[in-house]
């Protein structure tokens, strides 16, 4: 398999190289050339695989030029009931109005990104080793991408770790999650600005080409080809435990910042899975909702970002978009290019003239959620399940409900544990004891290490030039 950009101006790739990339060197984003199909004698095959196997089945597809058993080794490795709690990785759980929830947070960091970013770090260390390269990662997190990275590539040979989040933007948890740890490959970084900010920060070192091949900068945050790659696997894992046969059809309802997971539930959907509808979930934050109602693209500068009780997806600039978008415009990659022109002068774009297809044709519908419904979701699903949400799986839940048809069967994604977001639980719920896993007792009260620094790309840069040896 061949990947190409999104902008068409990069050469033809290999899974290794691309799986080591941020952007692509257009200014774009790496993907495969074309998706394969999977048929229904496959899909059947496939229904009774465990995760380990079935991940396997659809990666080879993919990562074609890494040797099929040590693929199997990286994903053995990365899917184990210790890293994830469960046998399954990512069961499959009903609410008693019908509503299925997928587990996708019960790894080390209790966020959906430990299942991609897990196989990231095992499999950044195999592609380094094996090229006898090293990475420098420079990375930018409103919460779970940066923890999920620092819990995956902690104490990984050849990777250095810079991480940028907004400074007192995250939650108690969350900073004490990424700040606590003391490997010495982590470095963490706090920005007097906002998640975007951050994100600029990453892109404005990304393209500095002299810079980045002096330190060998790379990136893990969501535009990785790898962690969309990783994901695929769980929309088809969640698929089968929620049908008997592949005549029947499921929706997923996603809770979106920068439309990664739903990406990969995009896949694989173009794929053939047996995908309904893909529902888009967003907060207050809700530019890709205003986009899948009207066709328009008006994404916000950070100082028109809300702060909201789900900070995971206080995000207006959706980096993975640009994916979907590429196939909504038939692949034209002159449009493409024009259209994220058009973005980065701070205009948007318009497609409304192709909201059938986006609807029809790709399956598309959105929502938006509220702190107000997402506490009242909370407190209503405690009430009648006893079953504890996490705050953007409740904006799920929530736009899951007002949009569902009768009899469709949608699946929820269960982004983050409640664990991570007390405050707001305690908000919708009162002084519960909220359940935590045993390693994340007491992690508030650990020594923190981060620096905080001005929205400055150059003082991010310098800190990179202290620990990193300069090729
Ligand atoms: C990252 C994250 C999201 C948003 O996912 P995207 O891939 O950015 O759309 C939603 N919820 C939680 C808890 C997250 O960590």
């Amino acid at each position: 398999m061949q990947y190409i950009s999104t902008r068409g101006n990069t050469p033809k790739m290999q899974f290794s190289d691309v799986l080591l990339m941020g952007l692509a060197p257009d200014g774009g984003l790496m993907l495969p050339e074309t998706y394969p199909h999977i048929d229904d004698a496959t899909l059947t095959k496939w229904r009774t695989l465990s995760y380990t196997d079935l991940a396997f089945e659809i990666m080879q597809l993919f990562a074609t030029d890494i040797d099929k058993a040590d693929l199997k080794g990286l994903i053995d490795k990365t899917y184990t009931v210790e890293a994830f709690g469960k046998a399954d990785i990512t069961p499959v759980r009903k609410l008693k109005d019908g509503i299925k929830i997928i587990e996708l947070s019960n790894g080390p960091t209790l966020a959906f990104k430990d299942i991609a970013m897990q196989f990231l770090g095992n499999a950044f260390e195999y592609v380094l080793k094996q090229k006898n390269e090293r990475l420098t990662i420079i990375g930018a997190t409103s919460g779970d991408t940066g923890s999920a990275a620092e819990y995956a590539l902690r104490g990984k040979e050849n990777i250095e770790v810079f991480m940028m989040s907004p400074h007192g933007k995250m939650s108690e948890f969350q900073r004490a999650q990424m700040y606590s740890l003391t490997d010495k490959n982590i470095h963490n970084i706090a920005i007097n600005g906002m998640f975007d900010d951050c994100q600029d920060i990453v892109k404005a070192l990304q393209q500095d080409a002299d810079f980045k091949e002096k330190y060998s900068l790379g990136t893990v945050n969501s535009i990785n080809w790898g962690r969309i790659l990783a994901q695929i696997v769980y929309y088809f894992k969640g698929y089968f435990a929620s049908t008997e046969n592949n005549s029947q059809k499921v929706s997923f309802c996603v809770p979106s910042g920068n439309f990664g997971n739903i990406c990969a539930g995009h896949i694989a959907r173009e794929m053939g899975l047996p995908i309904d509808r893909l529902i888009v979930a967003t907060n207050e934050n809700d530019v890709l909702n205003d986009f899948f109602q009207t066709g328009k693209y008006r994404p916000r500068t950070a100082d028109k970002t809300y702060v909201t009780s789900s900070p995971s997806m206080d995000i207006s600039k959706a980096s993975n978009f640009e994916r979907f978008v590429y196939l909504l415009v038939g692949k034209d990659t002159q449009k493409l290019t024009a259209l994220w022109a058009d973005v980065n002068s701070g205009q948007g774009f318009d497609l409304a003239e192709l909201l059938g297809d986006i609807h029809s044709k790709y399956g598309f519908t959105s929502g938006k959620s509220t702190h107000a419904d997402r506490i009242a979701t909370i407190k209503a699903v405690y009430e009648s399940d006893n079953d504890l949400l996490d705050p953007h799986t409740a904006d799920g839940v929530k736009v899951a409900r007002e949009v569902r048809k009768n009899g469709e069967i949608i699946v929820c994604a269960e982004t983050a544990l409640p664990a991570k977001f007390a405050e707001t639980i305690n908000e919708a719920v009162g002084q519960i004891d909220i359940p935590r896993p045993a390693h994340t007792e007491n992690i508030e009260s650990l020594e923190q290490f981060v620096t905080v620094l001005d929205n400055k790309a150059d003082l991010v840069r310098e800190q990179i030039e202290k620990f990193v040896v300069a090729k």
